[in-house]
């Protein structure tokens, strides 16, 4: 019988593994992942990603070992690898699940596929998510999300179900993170990887945590325990969405009639599972989104403008404002950050800092454990104002801290320097006068950063290029196109109005 080759990528789970499952009714299985030297060369590629998935990939190992399995680990480019094992142990069909990657690992898939089509292999390929390759229309895509999220769950194959075959050479051991040439780096608060955190992660956040869903999700302080924290292992794969999704749905409808608020932070919370795949979805239609403007009529606004201290201070979190800093320090320690904070670092970064969205996106890749390309450069160009289709989201990080953390417990928390600042101050520190400063022990330009621009007028002058640019008519018009192509029919949708509520809430439009 012929041997088919299982593919593991960003699906590391046995659990509704669609590729597992097709490829074993088939015959023989291999299980194969492989570590690519060309993808850990990018500059969206961390350490931290790396230590997850290797985290995640010894859970899969023993899962797999425990129905007789075993995962093949190679390091390679994968048509080398492919090849080489194709020589060793023929196989006539690769199985996986389809991947909305960066350049890099599309270009793979077409190598791949060309391999596939010289040496007679066939590639069967499994979306895992609500997106659709060569989506014809908007229109239908909706649909096409619940069909995907409401179909029968594939389920963890029991010992004896997959004949598996033994691999006929010994696999490699996983590189070093230096091999790979990747920083040493990484946050030492961040999640771990695995199925098993994954499905704990979910069940503490059905059972306790999505009450506070819905008031918790916008400030940093509450949003890490009042979010699902599911990112990561949807990333990677630990668990598929569809777990996700129908879980959810079982738990929400077993809420007895007064869990009222419970049942509506999981709508919501559904609504952000759709929007996981609506922005997928943009990238998978557009790859070109990742490295150049959606409204191409945006081209040149801020490319020619690089400010290397500007870029600098904001990685450095000294940009003197310390919501935003604060951010930063988080985000070095876990990982992660709510949505609320995200988009309001990007927007400092393309409106009063007036830097272009893909050096910064290249650095927030690095920076978010969860990184997945279609939701990162959508957001980021979504809230740099590169998309031409969104209404403009300017992020005034002062008003941020007086609506998300009045008190300043989140600030102290990751800017130790602000302890010494008396609560008056706590928001525009700088203003302190000297001989206060001397008295708390803080000097603003040293302990504290001072702010890079005066935040008004540079906005006001961001804002003033950002519509001009957009009142000509040559961009007005490009601009159905692009709604045409990547705009979100929901609003237009009676049985989901719920998710444009949510959408609402959040200041936020597709
Ligand atoms: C500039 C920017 C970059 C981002 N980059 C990423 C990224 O690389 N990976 C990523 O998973 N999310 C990204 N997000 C979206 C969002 O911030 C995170 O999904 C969320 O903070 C993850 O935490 P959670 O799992 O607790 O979210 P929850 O609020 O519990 O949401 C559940 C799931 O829904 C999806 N989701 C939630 N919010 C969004 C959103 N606004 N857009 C699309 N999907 C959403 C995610 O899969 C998330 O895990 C980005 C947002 C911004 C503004």
């Amino acid at each position: 019988m012929n041997t088919s080759l299982v593919w593991f990528k960003r699906d590391l789970r046995l659990a509704d593994h669609t590729a597992l499952c097709q490829a074993a009714a088939q015959g023989p299985v291999l299980c194969l992942y492989v570590v690519e030297p060309s993808v850990w060369a990018q500059p969206d590629a961390a350490l931290q990603h790396y230590l997850f998935i290797q985290e995640s990939l010894q859970e899969l190992q023993t899962a797999l070992s425990a129905i007789g399995g075993t995962l093949h680990i190679a390091t390679g480019e994968v048509v080398d690898v492919l090849s080489q094992l194709h020589v060793q142990q023929p196989f006539a069909a690769i199985y996986s699940h389809e991947e909305t990657g960066n350049a890099v690992t599309y270009a793979r898939d077409r190598a791949v596929a060309q391999w596939c089509r010289t040496h007679r292999v066939a590639w069967h390929e499994h979306p895992q998510f609500g997106v659709v390759r060569r989506l014809a229309s908007r229109d239908k895509w909706q649909a096409q999300w619940q069909a995907h999220t409401s179909a029968a769950r594939w389920p963890v194959p029991v010992a004896g179900a997959v004949h598996f075959a033994p691999p006929a050479a010994a696999g490699d051991a996983m590189p070093t993170p230096s091999q790979l040439g990747l920083a040493s780096d990484a946050p030492p608060q961040r999640q771990l990887g695995g199925r098993a955190l994954a499905l704990d992660v979910l069940q503490s956040f059905l059972q306790d945590r999505c009450g506070h869903y819905r008031s918790g999700m916008s400030s940093p302080l509450s949003a890490p325990s009042a979010c699902s924290r599911l990112s990561a292992y949807l990333a990677y794969g630990c668990i598929s969405l569809r777990e996700v999704v129908q879980t959810t749905q079982l738990h929400a409808a077993r809420l007895p009639p007064e869990a009222s608020q419970q049942k509506r932070a999981l709508v919501a919370f559904i609504s952000r599972l759709h929007w996981h795949c609506h922005f997928i979805q943009k990238l998978e239609s557009e790859p070109a989104l990742e490295w150049r403007n959606l409204h191409r009529g945006y081209d040149g606004l801020r490319e020619h403008d690089w400010n290397p201290a500007h870029f600098e201070a904001l990685v450095a979190g000294r940009t003197g404002w310390p919501m935003v800093d604060a951010c930063v320090v988080m985000l070095r320690e876990t990982g992660w950050l709510n949505f609320r904070m995200r988009a309001m670092l990007v927007s400092v970064a393309a409106y009063p800092l007036w830097l272009h969205w893909r050096p910064v996106g290249e650095w927030l890749a690095r920076q978010f454990l969860d990184y997945e390309p279609g939701i990162h450069w959508s957001q980021l160009q979504m809230q740099s104002g590169t998309t031409g289709i969104n209404t403009t989201r300017v992020y005034n990080p002062i008003k941020q801290a007086q609506d998300h953390d009045p008190q300043g417990h989140f600030v102290r928390r990751w800017l130790p320097a602000m302890r010494r600042v008396p609560d008056t101050w706590l928001f525009e520190p700088w203003r302190m006068p000297p001989e206060l400063q001397a008295r708390c022990g803080v000097t603003v330009g040293k302990d504290i950063a001072m702010p890079l621009v005066d935040l008004e007028a540079a906005t006001r002058l961001a804002k003033q290029r950002m519509h001009a640019l957009r009142a000509q008519p040559a961009v007005r018009a490009a601009r159905a196109a692009i709604v045409d192509r990547h705009g979100s029919r929901r609003r237009r949708d009676p049985p989901e109005r719920h998710a444009v509520k949510g959408a609402a809430q959040l200041g936020f439009d597709f």
